[in-house]
């Protein structure tokens, strides 16, 4: 079983670059892999699957000719596009992935999430993230009309830029003591996360085990970094 990682290629109209690594990547690396996981902000924003978006029209057909072509596809929510729902499933072919999941078939057990959830240092972040990705929150949201949700989210965005331009890099990496908890919660003993656009592989020891934690990269900076795993082991892979 190959599967490939993907996550943040945040696309959007301004991004047009990626989408064209995204649809060769979908023609490409994905279509001999087994398995494709979206680890989320596969969109930059998303406010509903009834948006009548080019860019998710041309995600959806690259996904779903992958689905028939034999490339299963799981896509995770990520903070951004966190508001995908089943009816871009259905047309993508894409099956939801819980945050966090474990994948099957991997030695060590491996563990897949965005990230954010485990960037714990910034506590303002997780408060906002409570709420945004609450039941009540999402089931208001959805009950708006489409031009009332573009602009919240439009205002949103703005407001994400200019807090987080304003943090210092240390809180807004992954907590250690997190990334503990979540591996041993789960049994496992290595991570593949993105959120923090901070490529990489990190190793440690707990209790005599080698923990592992593989960071993805942002598709807005070259090259991209996505991550490939089966029986032999796992790597993270420059460029598209
Ligand atoms: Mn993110």
């Amino acid at each position: 079983m190959k599967h490939l990682f993907i996550s943040d290629l945040h696309l959007d109209d301004e991004r047009g670059a990626a989408l064209a690594a995204f649809e060769r990547f979908c023609a490409g690396p994905a279509r001999h892999a087994d398995a494709l996981w979206i680890l989320g902000d596969l969109f930059e924003l998303w406010v509903g699957d009834d948006s009548p978006d080019a860019i998710g029209a041309r995600v959806a057909d690259a996904l779903s000719l992958l689905s028939t072509q034999g490339t299963r596809c799981r896509i995770m929510h990520g903070n951004r596009d966190f508001l995908i729902g089943a009816a871009f499933m259905a047309r993508s072919g894409a099956e939801l992935a819980p945050d966090p999941i474990v994948i099957d078939g991997l030695d060590p057990l491996t563990v897949a999430a965005h990230g954010d959830a485990l960037c714990t240092d910034d506590a303002q972040y997780q408060q906002v993230r409570a709420h945004l990705r609450s039941d009540a929150f999402r089931s208001d949201m959805l009950s708006r009309p489409l031009a009332e949700r573009e602009a919240i989210g439009a205002q949103a965005r703005a407001r994400s830029r200019e807090t987080n331009a304003n943090k210092p890099d240390t809180i807004m990496d992954v907590n250690p003591t997190a990334v503990d908890a979540l591996l041993d919660a789960q049994g496992a003993a290595r991570l593949i996360h993105g959120h923090t656009h901070r490529p990489g592989h990190h190793c440690w020891e707990r209790d005599g085990v080698t923990r592992e934690r593989w960071v993805l990269g942002a598709w807005e900076h070259a090259p991209i970094v996505y991550a490939e795993a089966d029986a032999s082991g796992i790597r993270l892979v420059e460029g598209v």
